[in-house]
């Protein structure tokens, strides 16, 4: 009776969602990923092969995010779920375990990495800091644990992903070189990055920034005054010129910041928006993860270069 409704509920979201691009006579696996950032490398690597459904659309946050009752519905009809793991989507953590005891397997690619690779973290749940993708030589490995389970589900296409998982690691590798060289167009001392919640700390280790977010590990805990005047402090007394918001946290949290900083005469801008925990709008170049990388850096090191006004 369940599986009735489930069908039901999925053929009527089918039919009023543009989202939805599996047919009824789809024999292709059929894939959910959670957030944006693994839907595009799940997308890069299982290309047309899989009928791929991804949850979070741009702007959305995924550690504050609920799962509906029809991404629940995709979920339970999936071949393959993907997710970040370590805790990033940690309000889907009951639904996750759920659909492994119906079978469904469930990849979370965080996971896949080895501990001695990860960041811990006091003030987060679980103690690994999930951001990995924000490092591009960490998100190599987990295209790796892509390939490896859309393979096991769909041997038979097994050659077509290990072709597409090369041709995205020579894409990856030269983001990662991209991204390393703009970093060192700053000088090291002025090499810090102001940002609405610590989304970048593998970012930070990678490319050689210190990293300050104005919220913990997660958004669940909001910043408080003397979060924003101690950070405020911070800023004034580096001189760090710009500041950034991102686009999955609420602006007003850096807008206080930079605000504070002001009122202690110092006058830190924007720098632009980051897009930490969720890419851009698909179609433009934000909307993909490399896109994302060279985005991120460009305005980082541009604004980092900016003289104070
Ligand atoms: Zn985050």
């Amino acid at each position: 009776m369940r599986s009735i409704l489930i069908v039901v509920l999925t053929a009527f979201l089918c039919g009023t969602l543009a989202a939805c691009d599996e047919g009824p006579e789809d024999d292709r696996l059929a894939v959910v990923a959670t957030t944006n950032v693994v839907g595009d490398l799940v997308r890069a690597i299982g290309g047309d092969a899989i009928a791929l459904t991804v949850l979070m659309g741009p702007g959305v946050d995924p550690h504050l995010y609920r799962a509906t009752e029809g991404d629940a519905a995709r979920m339970s009809q999936a071949d393959l779920i993907f997710y970040n793991g370590h805790n990033l989507e940690g309000r889907m953590t009951e639904l996750f375990e759920q659909m492994g005891e119906r079978g469904v397997r469930t990849v979370p690619l965080a996971e896949t990495l080895p501990d001695s690779l990860l960041q811990t973290s006091a003030d987060y749940p679980g103690n690994r800091d999930p951001h990995v993708w924000l490092d591009a030589s960490l998100w190599m490995k987990a295209a790796d644990a892509v390939e490896e389970a859309l393979a096991a589900a769909d041997p038979q296409q097994a050659a077509r992903y290990a072709e597409r998982t090369a041709t995205y690691r020579e894409n990856l590798q030269q983001t990662h070189r991209y991204v390393r060289e703009r970093a060192q167009e700053v000088p090291e001392e002025r090499r810090v990055l102001i940002t609405s919640h610590d989304a970048f700390g593998y970012f930070g280790a990678a490319y050689g920034f210190e990293v300050r977010g104005l919220q913990g590990i997660s958004t669940a805990s909001e910043a408080g005054t003397r979060d924003v005047q101690q950070m405020a402090a911070f800023i004034v007394e580096r001189e760090i010129p710009v500041l950034f918001a991102e686009s999955s946290v609420p602006q007003r949290g850096m807008e206080a910041v930079r605000r504070a900083a002001q009122d202690r005469g110092f006058p830190a801008t924007f720098g632009g928006t980051l897009y930490g925990d969720a890419l851009g709008d698909r179609g433009t170049p934000v909307g993909t993860y490399t896109g994302m990388m060279r985005h991120n850096i460009d305005i980082i090191v541009d604004g980092l270069l900016r003289d104070p006004a």
